[in-house]
C-alpha cells in the first residue's frame, strides 16, 4: 500500500501535456461546451515544448499559387511515404484554420498587400513559412505568447508540476490518469471520460538531443496501459545543432547560416557534404555521422557549417533583419568572427515521429484515448522538412481536442478506477521507498550511451541492436528495479521525479531498438549497415504491443489513399 496520500478528480476531459498540442486541444475540447483539464509536468508556457526554445518555422499554404495539396504531397515526398495519409490530409487543411487562428489571437505576421511574407524551406515547392515582425529568434515566443493567453483569457483549467506517470487502463478502456502532484509531494488520481496524451516526444533519450525533458513519458505510459505503437524507429536529429564555440554547444541558431545564407556542409577536408553524398546518405545528419567515424569530422566531433562564400555585406543585412540576435553578440564579445571562421555542427535529437498509433481522429484504438503531437505517430512518416513538425502537432491537438470533446459530451458516465490504481501508485513510490541502489541519473546516462552505442543513425546493424536490446532488457530486469532515490523529502523532489522519467526511458529505448531491428531496410534517418538500401517492400508500420512482459510485433503495409509512391 502507498503510503502517500491520494487525491481526486473527475473531469470529462484530461489532456496530459501542455504544449503547443496540449494547448490546441484544450481550446478546441472546451468549444465543444465540456469540462477540461490541462495538466504538465513542468511551469505552464514554458516547459517542454520545444516550440517554446526556437520555432523558426511554422509551414502553411496561405499564400496561392502554394496550396495544402502541395503542402500534403511534399509531406508525403519527405517522409518516404511512410505517413499516414488519411491523417495527414485531415491534418494540412486543419493547419490553414490553425493558422488562421494565430493570426487572429495576435502572432505578428509580416504582411505586404494583405499577403504573407513567406520564406522558403528546403523541400518546400513554394515559400511556405511566414515571416513575423519582429526578429525570427524571437517566434517561439511569440508562438507561446499568443497560446498560453487563449488558454487563461478562456479559464481553462491548468495543473503544473503535475507529473503524470501512468494511465488507468480498464477493461472497458482507459479510465483516467494518474500522478505526482511536485508541488504537495502526492498521488493525485484523475478519471476522465476521455485522455488525451499530448505528452510530446522522446528524443531526451538520446544522449546529444536538443530537448532533453522530452523522455517520452506518454509513450511509455501508453505501452504499459497495452495501447498500441507505431514507427518507433523513425526520429529527426538535427544536423545544424552547434558544438563549437563552447558557448553555442546546444543551440540550433546555426539553422539561420543554412537557411539564410545558404551554408555549406564541410569536413574537415574541405569537401562539400551536400555535393559529396548522394541517394539515402545526402541526409545531413547520416553524411555527418559518416564523416565523423571516417575521421574526416572536424575537430569536435561534427563537421563545418560556413558562411564563407556569401558576402561580408549580404551577411551583415541578414544579421540586421534578423535585429543582431543574442548569440552573434555573445560571439563578437569573444571575438569569433563568424565570417572568417567556421562554426562546428553536429546531429542532436530533436523530433520523434513513433508513438501511438492513431486513427484520422486522433483516437488510438484504445477507448478513452486519443493522442496528439508528437506522442502520436505517422503524421510526418520516416522523416520531415524544417518547420512541418509545429504545425502538424498543433494540427492533431485541435483535433483530437474536437473528436475528444464530441465524445465525452455523449457520455453521462466516467468508467470507474479500478484497483490498478493502487498498485500504479506503489510502483511509482518504489525508488523513495529503497535505501540502495541506482541513482536515476546514473541509469539514465547508462540508458543513454547503450541508444548512443547499439541505436545510434549509422550504426544500426542486426547484431548491435540485439545485443542494445540484450542490454537495455538487463538493465529493467535489476538496475531499474533497484532504483532508488537518494533525497527522501516528497515535496518537490526532482531526483523522485527523474526517477519517473528514467523508467520511460528505459521502456522507450527498448521499442526504438525493437523497432529498428525489425526494419530490415533504410528509410529517413534509419540507417541499417546490413540493409542500406530503401526498399518497396518495406513500405509497412513496424507495429508494437505490450504481451505481458514481452513485445509483440507485427507489420501493417501503409495505404495510399491519395497518392502513390513514385515507381522508383
Ligand atoms: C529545439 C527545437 C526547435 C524546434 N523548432 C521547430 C521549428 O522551428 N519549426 C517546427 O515546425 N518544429 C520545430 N520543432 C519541433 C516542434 O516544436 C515539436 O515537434 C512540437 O512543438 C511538439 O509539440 P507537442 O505539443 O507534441 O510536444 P511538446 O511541445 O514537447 O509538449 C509536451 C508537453 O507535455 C508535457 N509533459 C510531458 N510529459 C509529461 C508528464 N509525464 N506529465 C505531464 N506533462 C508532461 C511537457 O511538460 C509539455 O508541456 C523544434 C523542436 C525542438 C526541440
Amino acid at each position: 500500500m502507498s503510503t502517500i496520500g491520494k487525491d481526486h478528480l473527475s473531469v470529462d476531459v484530461l489532456i496530459v501535456g501542455a504544449g503547443v498540442a496540449g494547448i490546441t486541444a484544450a481550446i478546441e475540447a472546451q468549444q465543444q461546451g465540456v469540462d477540461v483539464l490541462l495538466v504538465t509536468k513542468g511551469a505552464f508556457g514554458r516547459d517542454g515544448a520545444a516550440t517554446w526554445t526556437s520555432g523558426y518555422g511554422f509551414q502553411v499554404a496561405a499564400n496561392p499559387p502554394d496550396s495544402p495539396e502541395i503542402h500534403f504531397a511534399d509531406t508525403l515526398k519527405v517522409g518516404r511515404f511512410m505517413n499516414d495519409q488519411r491523417l495527414v490530409h485531415r491534418l494540412i487543411s486543419e493547419i490553414i484554420r490553425q493558422h488562421r487562428n494565430l493570426d487572429e489571437w495576435g502572432v505578428r505576421y509580416l504582411k505586404e498587400n494583405g499577403r504573407y511574407v513567406m520564406m522558403r524551406l528546403p523541400g518546400e515547392s513554394h515559400p511556405r513559412v511566414p515571416r513575423l515582425t519582429i526578429p525570427g529568434e524571437w517566434a517561439g515566443q511569440e508562438y507561446r505568447r499568443s497560446l498560453t493567453r487563449q488558454v487563461k483569457k478562456r479559464s481553462i483549467r491548468v495543473i503544473e508540476d503535475l507529473f503524470v506517470f501512468d494511465l488507468i487502463a480498464t477493461r472497458d478502456g482507459i479510465a483516467g490518469a494518474v500522478g505526482l502532484d511536485l508541488r504537495k509531494g502526492t498521488f493525485l488520481v484523475i478519471q476522465a471520460k476521455e485522455t488525451i496524451l499530448a505528452t510530446g516526444g522522446h528524443m531526451g533519450s538520446y544522449r546529444t538531443t536538443t530537448i532533453p525533458q522530452a523522455s517520452g513519458d506518454g509513450t511509455a505510459a501508453a505501452f504499459r496501459a497495452g495501447v498500441t505503437l507505431t514507427d518507433l524507429e523513425f526520429a529527426d536529429f538535427y544536423a545544424y545543432t552547434a558544438i563549437w564555440p563552447p558557448v553555442t554547444v546546444g543551440e540550433i541558431w546555426p539553422s539561420v547560416f543554412r537557411y539564410e545564407l545558404n551554408g555549406k556542409l564541410l569536413n574537415r577536408l574541405g569537401e562539400d557534404l551536400r555535393e559529396k553524398y548522394r541517394g539515402p546518405e545526402r541526409v545531413p545528419p547520416l553524411a555527418i555521422e559518416r564523416e565523423v567515424k571516417a575521421g574526416r569530422g572536424s575537430p569536435h566531433g561534427g563537421a563545418y557549417l560556413s558562411i564563407r562564400h556569401n558576402l561580408r555585406e549580404e551577411i551583415d543585412r541578414v544579421f540586421a533583419r534578423m535585429g543582431h540576435p543574442k548569440w552573434l553578440k555573445r560571439l563578437q564579445a569573444m571575438r569569433f568572427d563568424v565570417v572568417e571562421q567556421d562554426i562546428e555542427v553536429a546531429p542532436a535529437g530533436i523530433v520523434s515521429f513513433g508513438g501511438c498509433r492513431v486513427d484520422e481522429n486522433c483516437a488510438t484504438g484504445t477507448l478513452g484515448l486519443f493522442a496528439a503531437g508528437e506522442a502520436g505517430a505517422s503524421r510526418e512518416g520516416a522523416y520531415t522538412n524544417a518547420g512541418n513538425s509545429l504545425p502538424l502537432c498543433m494540427a492533431m491537438g485541435a483535433i483530437a481536442g474536437r473528436e475528444a470533446g464530441r465524445r465525452a459530451k455523449k457520455q453521462n458516465h466516467h468508467i470507474p478506477v479500478n484497483g490498478k490504481v493502487e498498485e500504479l501508485c506503489d510502483r511509482a513510490l518504489g525508488p523513495m521507498l529503497r535505501d540502495r541502489g541506482v541513482r536515476p541519473i546514473q541509469l539514465r546516462r547508462t540508458i543513454q550511451e547503450i541508444l548512443a552505442g547499439y541505436g545510434s543513425l549509422i550504426g544500426r546493424n542486426e547484431q548491435r541492436l540485439t545485443e542494445g536490446l540484450e542490454k537495455i532488457s538487463q538493465i529493467k530486469k535489476s538496475d531499474l528495479e533497484d532504483m532508488c532515490v537518494t533525497v527522501k523529502d516528497k515535496t518537490f523532489n526532482l531526483e523522485w521525479r527523474e526517477a519517473l522519467e528514467v523508467r520511460n526511458i528505459a521502456d522507450v529505448a527498448e521499442l526504438i531498438l525493437t523497432a529498428a531491428r525489425a526494419r530490415k531496410e533504410s528509410r529517413g534517418l534509419h540507417y541499417r549497415e546490413d540493409f542500406p538500401k530503401e526498399e518497396k517492400s518495406w513500405l509497412k508500420h513496424v507495429v508494437l504491443k505490450k504481451d505481458g512482459e514481452k513485445i509483440d510485433i507485427t507489420t501493417e503495409p501503409v495505404t495510399f489513399p491519395y497518392l502513390s509512391p513514385p515507381e522508383s
